[in-house]
């Protein structure tokens, strides 16, 4: 079992109080490695390091120019190491192996994207309404972030908090997932073979309340990036709020998956099970409330059944298995008890709705693929995140029922709409309230385009150009050229 050390100021270090504690493989059900258990101790280490190579180190005298460079080449290794990096997170999360890879595959793209960005990001020259003078603005880092991840795509949320971050000339303290550390404790390797100079990229593993708590309650931290529940993103919201932290939030969904009669049924058929059962349910987009107009509701049901039938059930890291483990025991817990409230609400179950079991099955956290029909957007399976591998059909009747009933949420992450209509394409993601509205595809994300939330789904957005202004701060520089001085002193020029 390998036994990892936190990463801070360029080494790998043991945790100050000498404590590791278990990551569990969720298919084998068995412990593979062991995380430093870091307290308040390594936060404050970390920020400090990170707060001194920042402002007084060598990231702040690099040029723009040579820090992109640092930053392109941690793509190019991140690309180098992408299957060795794959197989850790498949270990640690127990998702599909073609899933990991791809995001791996895909990850280094962020690093090229930000990298070619930071020496072209230059605030510029006003004109200024004012005679004799001459003005502009800069855009100076906000100073030390601390990036708080999720379970479900460790690295994937390393990338799109910290290529923007470092992009912006900030330094990063990360705190992973206590499932999901040892991707991360890795990556940390690949910065300092790239010329990131030390203390720019630190890694304090550990757990929530502990060590996640400490590094986001810290004064020398500037800005907090968080990806999880919209239940911790409140109380990180909270404590940010005490010291006046900038907060960018990546919190949970209920997303809309909407089918009107006029679609493409194979294309939608197939978005719909994608949008649900990829990633066994375990992504915050997922499409989990299927909204199918009644015209077409029995033949589409009836695709979508077909469709989910096939799903293998299995081993994440064969390139045939469809559904894998769920991560966590306290997971697997809270999605069979969220069956057991949708069949007591009196939704239909058309599949699974149970444990899975058989062949290749180990470890025990399996649920079958499961679909509830007759689904009322009252009910509790309807509004709350299940985040597993289960299905709500809902149906409605026209296209004013479809976005009432979703927009009709707490939630504002994502939407997909299926039709053939192009006024209705146009029309309807309009209409809708999410932060990413896909139309005749789902789950689509790229390191150019804009992702995150409406209402309980978040605060701020991560991809895109504008990535950077969320680590950034305005400076606006005014320099008279005037030769005389005010006639009166007392009123402003
Ligand atoms: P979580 O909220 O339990 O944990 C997220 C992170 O916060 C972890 O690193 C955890 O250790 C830390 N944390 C927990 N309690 C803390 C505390 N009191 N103070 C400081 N840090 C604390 O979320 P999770 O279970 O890891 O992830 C699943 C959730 O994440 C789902 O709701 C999902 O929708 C959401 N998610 C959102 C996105 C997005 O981009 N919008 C992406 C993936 C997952």
């Amino acid at each position: 079992m390998k036994t990892y050390q936190l990463y801070i100021n360029g080494q790998y270090v043991d945790p100050a109080n000498g404590e590791w504690f278990e990551s569990i493989d969720p298919y084998r059900g068995e412990a593979w490695a062991k995380i430093p258990r870091g307290t308040a101790a390594d936060a404050d280490k970390a920020v400090k390091a990170a707060n001194e190579a920042m402002w007084n180190g060598p990231w702040a005298k690099m040029t723009a120019s040579a820090r992109g460079k640092a930053m392109r080449k941690l793509g190019d290794l991140v690309a180098a190491n992408a299957e060795r990096l794959a197989e850790i997170e498949v270990r640690d999360n127990g998702k599909l192996m073609a899933e990991m890879l791809g995001q791996l595959r895909y990850h280094p793209e962020w690093w090229w994207y930000f990298g070619g960005l930071v020496d072209k990001l230059e605030g510029g020259l006003v004109p200024i309404d004012k005679a004799e003078t001459f003005a502009y603005t800069t855009h100076e880092p906000v100073g030390v972030v601390a990036a708080l991840t999720a379970w479900n795509s460790p690295l994937l949320f390393v990338a799109w908090k910290c290529a923007a971050a470092l992009a912006a000339g900030c330094a990063v303290v990360v705190k992973p997932s206590e499932f999901t550390s040892a991707s991360t404790l890795e990556f940390a390797a690949l910065t300092k073979e790239a010329g990131v100079p030390d203390g720019i990229f630190n890694v304090v593993t550990g757990f929530g309340p502990e060590a996640g708590s400490a590094l986001i309650s810290h004064p020398g931290v500037a800005k907090i990036t968080f990806t999880g529940s919209d239940t911790t993103g409140a109380k990180v919201y909270e404590t940010a709020a005490k010291s006046l932290k900038r907060v960018s939030l990546e919190l949970g969904g209920k997303s809309p998956n909407i089918v009107f009669e006029d679609a493409d049924l194979t294309a939608a058929a197939a978005g719909a099970i994608s949008g649900i059962f990829a990633a066994t349910g375990q992504t915050c987009i997922a499409g989990s409330r299927l909204l199918v107009q009644s015209s077409i509701k029995e033949k589409f049901v009836a695709r979508v059944l077909e469709l989910a039938k096939s799903a293998k059930i299995g081993d994440p890291m064969q390139s045939d298995t469809n559904v894998g483990p769920i991560t966590t025991p306290a997971q697997y817990k809270k999605v069979l008890d969220y069956i057991d409230i949708a069949k007591a609400e009196g939704a239909r179950c058309l599949l699974g709705g149970k444990p899975a079991s058989g062949d290749g099955i180990k470890g025990g956290q399996f649920v079958e693929p499961t679909i509830f029909t007759d689904v009322d957007n009252t009910m509790r399976i309807a509004r709350e995140e299940v985040f597993g591998p289960v299905l709500s059909i809902i149906s409605f009747d026209t296209e004013e029922d479809a976005i009432r009933i979703a927009n009709d949420t707490i939630y504002g992450l994502a939407a997909g709409i299926w039709t053939k209509d192009l006024a209705r394409a146009i029309r309807v993601p309009k209409q809708l309230r999410a932060g990413t509205v896909w139309v005749n595809t789902y789950r689509a994300i790229s390191y150019m385009m804009p992702f995150g939330g409406m209402k309980f789904s978040g605060v701020g957005r991560e991809s895109g150009i504008d990535a950077v202004r969320e680590y950034q701060e305005t400076k606006s520089v005014w320099i008279s050229t005037a030769t005389d001085v005010p006639a009166n002193p007392f009123v402003m020029r």
